[in-house]
């Protein structure tokens, strides 16, 4: 070998040494970005964690705060509703009722028709349309308009040989928004929420509102009711199955409703003497406790809201805040490491990933996750190979299975206060035998979180059944409702009138 061909041997060795060394560094590089990675979703699970202990916790602070809602006005997160439904429908309804729903995401209408006999219940023409996004905050004028306009040309679309023509037509206004009643068809918006921000609304008659704008259009409309949607669900439930006696709703926001004895309700004693029960919307998403694990996404979550120290428990159960809070553990991953690529603008947007994509994720049973890649794509990530998109249904599963179980708290904490829990409640005075006494007991539960993400569904009921145990938890069946906040609402303006 001449010497320049040693030179150039010992170059090319020099050559493909440093390359590989450039390879060993990226490979070290890369282990510790994976490390770092890792290391946030072993951080965030951690905070997340659920064992069955803790959710007792829940259950335990649940109980105690209804009985302080219960007890005083504002003595607890709670605000406990009293929404003077003392009856709820039986079966024996008979006529054509409306409803009309404002959701968190959709507008709902529809008309049912009742025979008098349980088993005949028509729900017809169910409509149901996103919220054009500048209502939630425009003005309440606006708002109501526009439900005014849509409700007409509902009705427009009966045409003449509907036989409620020329009657006045009875409606429910299903409302998912916290509300003071005075009757049940009057009451002041409270707050907002769920995105929702028109302050001149809040303090003002809901119902009164949308009478308005059904006269201004000249529509011969009665708001006979205004209900909350989880009372709804309540209705429905009750239409078909007397034992149920709890409702909730599991959609862009969380919320529940259940049956009271008047007399435990001590901050409105002189108010209810006549009947024995009513139904009390909890408002349930304002609640929390130490209990509850959070995270640090959990805290820029609810800090970059539009309701910030509002609204605890449902920014951690809720379909609207179930995406935002995968996207914020994608984004801090993201910035920590390239495995996503370079830093997706896309992913510092708010609520840009929603709950739907979250479920669709997670439940890719596809064996690359191509709906995984398809949705990463969509935040402007591309091409990250299959451990990624594995560490991204991991994350989904964390949120998710975290919000589901303590859902499932939320509602043993419930039966724990009406003693239907197995326990006797945490009233004194309760007999042994009454104790061991177990009735069975329904509860509704409605919601597109609910109704569509199955793994949601799933960690809940397993959950309620590990809270309560085999035994106790063969009383209490959990009934799926489908569009029951809107149907049940109608049913509970017929049983108005019978
Ligand atoms: P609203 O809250 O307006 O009454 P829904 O009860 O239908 O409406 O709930 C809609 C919400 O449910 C959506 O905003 C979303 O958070 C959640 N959701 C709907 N479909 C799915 C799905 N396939 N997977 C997960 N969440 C879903
Ligand atoms: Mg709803």
């Amino acid at each position: 070998m001449g010497k320049v061909a040693v030179a150039f041997a010992a170059a090319a060795v020099l050559v493909s040494c440093s390359v590989a060394a450039v390879m060993v560094g990226r490979r070290i590089k890369s282990r510790a970005k994976w490390r770092a990675v890792v290391e946030i979703l072993k951080e965030m699970e951690e905070a997340c964690r659920t064992p069955v202990g803790r959710l007792r916790q829940v259950v335990d602070a649940m109980a105690v705060e209804m009985h302080a809602g219960l007890a005083s006005e504002g003595g607890s997160k709670l605000k406990m509703l009293l929404t003077f439904v003392h009856r709820l429908p039986n079966g024996t309804e008979k006529g054509t009722y409306y409803a009309l729903h404002l959701g968190g995401t959709y507008f709902r209408i529809l008309r049912v028709h009742l025979g008098g006999e349980r088993s005949y219940l028509d729900v017809q023409d169910v409509e149901r349309h996103p919220i054009p996004s500048h209502l939630m905050n425009s003005t309440s004028e606006v708002l109501f308009n526009f439900l005014a306009f849509s409700m007409e040309r509902f009705i427009e679309k009966e045409g003449k040989e509907s036989n409620s023509q020329g009657v006045k037509r009875e409606l429910a206004f299903t409302f998912s928004f916290p509300v003071k009643h005075s009757s049940i068809s009057s009451g002041v918006l409270i707050k907002w929420t769920k995105g929702f921000e028109i302050s001149e609304m809040v303090g003002k008659d809901v119902a009164e509102c949308l009478q308005g704008a059904l006269n201004r259009r000249g529509l011969d409309i009665h708001v006979a009711a205004l209900v909350n949607d989880t009372v709804g669900a309540l209705s429905l439930g009750y239409y078909h199955d007397p034992d149920t006696v709890v409702a909730v709703v599991f959609g862009t926001g969380s919320n529940a409703c259940y049956l009271e004895r008047t007399d435990a309700i001590i901050k409105s004693q002189g108010l209810l003497t006549t009947s024995g029960s009513v139904v009390v919307n909890m408002e349930w998403g304002n609640f929390w406790s130490s209990h509850l694990p959070r995270t640090s996404y959990d805290i820029d979550l609810d800090a970059e809201s539009s309701n910030p120290n509002d609204m605890g428990f449902e920014k951690i159960i809720a379909g609207l805040y179930l995406g935002d809070i995968v996207r914020r553990v994608i984004l801090r991953m993201s910035q920590v490491s390239d495995i996503f690529g370079p830093t997706s603008p896309m992913l510092s947007e708010l609520y840009v990933l929603r709950t739907n994509s979250v479920s669709a994720m997670h439940e890719d049973d596809t064996p690359e996750l191509q709906e995984v890649a398809r949705i990463l794509k969509d935040l402007g990530v591309s091409e990250v190979p299959l451990k990624v998109r594995k560490l991204v249904v991991k994350i989904c599963d964390v949120v998710t299975r975290r919000a589901g179980r303590l859902a499932a708290a939320g509602i043993a904490g419930i039966l724990k206060k009406i003693g239907r829990d197995g326990s006797g409640g945490i009233t004194s005075g309760r007999s042994r035998s009454e104790m061991r006494m177990q009735k069975r007991t329904v509860v509704a539960v409605e919601g597109g979180l609910y109704m569509n993400y199955t793994m949601f569904r799933e960690y809940m009921e397993e959950a309620l059944v590990e809270i309560l145990g085999e035994e106790v938890s063969q009383y209490v069946v959990v009934k799926a409702m489908e569009d029951g906040s809107s149907i049940g609402s109608a049913l509970l303006v017929a049983s108005l009138q019978s």
